[in-house]
């Protein structure tokens, strides 16, 4: 599907096969060549709804000349080798995301790396064994691509007559970034902010020091004083309550902060404790994974702000309300 959110600007949505079922993308033209704001996935079916949907404004695969990349996760990037193999595009990302990317080719030292730390985190040796085949089938739907032009927040850039300039949007991973058009008011979120969910927050495996809520929040404090008009987002439908978003997604972290607190109040407990007391136990295989991952980033918070204390037993983490 692909809709005119602005002269020559287009949002087009993709197929997913799994959970969110659809992801944004988005299109600028000008004089015949196509910019192209993340990608979706390398599938058979995203490719073809990719190329429909350019058909229908006259335009094709072959003309992406630029393709600017909000994040590292496939279905904002998975399909920039092959676009770049058709038409020769060039590829702009965040260097700290697209290291991860350099990286995920060796998939052997992913998943090692996946399975440490979940294993000290409190999954079963059968629950990191369906983990590491979930992993497995998404990075089939993922290719590598070159980088050709690593993205600095504050870079501005151009397409015809518009302007953009690169904002960082850490949180949700490392090195994600935002375009905001400042004329039009008009933000590209990417997984930044969203209408009906608010993005998945994780640990970095390969960057221990990053704290992404602190991040996140930080970011959001810094966004909510642009002047934007309308945000267009990666997954869900376009909105112009921003900062009503930005608040909701604040209160949001401080409940389930609380939350995560009142569950340690309780004794000492694996990460996977806390995340069931705070997300129950019946969760898809999936769902368990981010959930586990949101609720060490809430546990590591309350520890910076000395609420909380880590113990590590046997190479197993383990989290107690501090006493005072
Ligand atoms: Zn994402």
């Amino acid at each position: 599907m692909i809709k005119e959110i602005a002269r020559d600007f287009y949002m087009i949505t993709l197929p997913m096969p799994f959970r969110l079922k659809h992801v944004n993308i988005y299109a600028l033209v000008h004089e015949g060549r196509v910019t192209l704001f993340d990608t979706g996935l390398n599938t058979p079916e995203t490719v073809t709804a990719l190329e429909t949907g350019l058909s229908r404004i006259g335009r094709s695969l072959r003309e992406i000349d630029r393709i600017f990349i909000t994040h590292r996760h496939g279905d904002h990037c998975g399909m920039a080798g092959r676009l770049k193999d058709i038409s020769g595009a060039t590829i702009l990302m965040s260097e700290t995301d697209y290291a991860f990317i350099r990286f995920s080719g060796d998939q052997d030292r992913l998943l090692a790396e996946l399975r440490s730390f979940y294993l000290r985190h409190g999954l079963s040796d059968e629950a990191l064994v369906l983990l590491g085949s979930i992993f497995k089938s998404f990075s089939k739907m993922i290719g590598t691509f070159p980088l050709d032009h690593a993205l600095e927040p504050g870079e501005l850039h151009r397409v015809g007559e518009r302007s953009f300039e690169v904002l960082a949007a850490p949180g949700h991973s490392l090195g994600q970034v935002c375009f905001f058009f400042r004329k039009e008011g008009i933000l590209l979120a990417g997984d930044h902010i969203l209408p009906d969910i608010t993005p998945n927050l994780s640990p970095d495996l390969f960057q221990t020091d990053f704290r992404p809520l602190e991040s996140f929040l930080s970011s959001l404090n810094e966004m909510q004083t642009l002047p934007v008009t309308a945000v267009y987002p990666a997954h869900g439908r376009p909105f112009t309550n921003f900062l009503e978003r930005i608040v909701e997604i604040k209160e949001h972290h401080r409940e389930r902060k609380g939350l995560t607190l009142a569950s340690v109040r309780g004794g000492r407990k694996s990460t996977l404790a806390v995340s069931i007391d705070i997300f129950g136990k019946d969760l898809p295989d999936f769902d368990r994974y981010l959930a586990l991952n949101e609720t060490y980033v809430h546990l590591a918070d309350l520890i910076d702000e000395g609420l909380v204390l880590e113990d590590i037993e046997h190479n197993r983490c383990f989290y107690m309300e501090r006493p005072r």
